[in-house]
């Protein structure tokens, strides 16, 4: 059976992970330091702090945006469920925008139809890796006076004008899940070019304390701390950092890899007539994080029946990224609500697998099996 996603792992992790734990410092400590130090290398965004996962990311970027009851934040409906959900944590009330049929990107102008004076935020999801365009979205915060938060969880490694994500704006939160490009098993990093939303993220990762614990533990004099705000637990571990390092050092290979295989599917692919291939506009740069296609009304079968069809060949497939208000977390609250084209782009595509590395005649018999199928 070919996987639908692999995380690219070796020993190299392991070792650095056998190194850490061996140093007796586990948790939050030199090794996230380091990798939030390399993080900012890497995308050029100015600060980063690392936290315990991307949704962890994501309620924090309300909470330093001041986002709370009574307040609304834009967010696309298509996308993981975590996009929708942190505005909840905040006890803030998500308004689904609808996306773009050929990138699956929030769509300005629809977002722009739902601004209301008490719309706060956007949440400009990068789906898949796909980076957003980000300047028509700056664009509205600044006629609107609204922060916008880039939920980059699929994104590291990907550009929009020739600049990395993580370096173009406010708040942008990343995954280091295991199905993203990189992984630390669980993951997040917080970006930001604005030192008092990194300091109050910071503050707030490890529960409002007035002094880390490394700075008392390396301290020659006795320090008390004091908790200062509400804070959370959303640190980071070394363990995890020291394999975030690790992968940070192969992400360009990843990437140069990942790229090559969605290239060959597309110039593969793009001959069946009932496949819609995603794109990448003059200035983007994907890294290719999933590959969904979309499967026409002209298809000989429905998109379910041809998933079932690849499964009897070996072949892995996912349906395409979700529809969060038509999910039963939160159906009954917005049952009214249609995004027709966010519906569509849903139910009609699906995923096939890519990964690093992934073996050539893998991917052939993927090529194959679909032109068998849809010809
Ligand atoms: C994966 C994902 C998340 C959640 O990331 P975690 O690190 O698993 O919390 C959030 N938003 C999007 C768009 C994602 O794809």
């Amino acid at each position: 059976m070919i996987p639908i996603a692999k995380p690219y792992l070796t020993t190299d992790e392991a070792q650095s992970a056998y190194d850490t734990i061996l140093t007796g410092w586990v948790t939050q400590g030199p090794r996230v330091e380091e990798f939030e130090k390399r993080f900012c290398e890497y995308t050029g965004a100015k600060y980063a702090a690392a936290v315990s996962n991307c949704t962890t990311a994501l309620h924090l970027a309300m909470i330093v945006s001041g986002i709370g009851e009574g307040d609304e934040v834009i967010t696309p409906s298509m996308s993981y469920v975590a996009s929708a959900n942190c505005i909840r944590y905040a006890g803030a009330t998500p308004v689904f925008g609808e996306v773009d049929r050929d990138t699956y990107n929030l769509n300005a102008d629809h977002a722009e139809s739902l601004i209301t004076d008490k719309t706060k935020a956007i949440i400009l999801v990068h789906q898949l890796g796909m980076p957003a365009d980000i300047d028509a979205f700056r664009k509205l915060s600044d006629k609107y006076n609204i922060k916008i938060i880039e939920d980059a969880a699929c994104a590291i490694g990907s550009s929009y004008k020739g600049k990395k994500i993580g370096s173009h704006s406010g708040i942008v939160c990343f995954s280091f899940h295991p199905r993203k490009v990189i992984t630390t098993g669980e993951g997040g990093m917080i970006a930001t070019d604005d030192e008092s939303i990194y300091n109050k993220v910071k503050l707030l990762r490890q529960h409002g304390m007035s002094v880390n614990d490394r700075t008392r533990h390396e301290s020659g004099k006795l320090i008390f701390e004091d908790h200062i705000v509400l804070g959370y637990n959303y640190r980071m571990t070394d363990i995890q950092a020291s394999i975030g390092l690790r992968q940070l050092e192969k992400l360009d290979h990843i990437i140069e890899e990942r790229r090559k295989i969605a290239l060959k599917y597309i110039e593969e692919l793009s001959s069946i007539e009932c496949l819609v291939l995603p794109i990448e506009k003059e200035g983007y740069f994907s890294n290719y994080q999933s590959f969904s296609i979309y499967l026409k009304d002209s298809a000989p079968l429905s998109r379910n029946e041809l998933m079932q069809k690849l499964l009897d060949a070996g072949i892995s497939s996912r349906r395409g990224v979700l529809t969060a208000h038509r999910e039963t977390s939160y159906r009954d609250e917005y049952k009214n609500l249609r995004l027709p084209v966010s519906e569509d782009a849903c139910d009609r595509s699906f995923m096939i697998p890519l990964y690093v590395p992934m073996d050539s005649k893998d991917i052939d018999h993927i090529i194959l099996t679909l032109k068998h199928i849809l010809k």
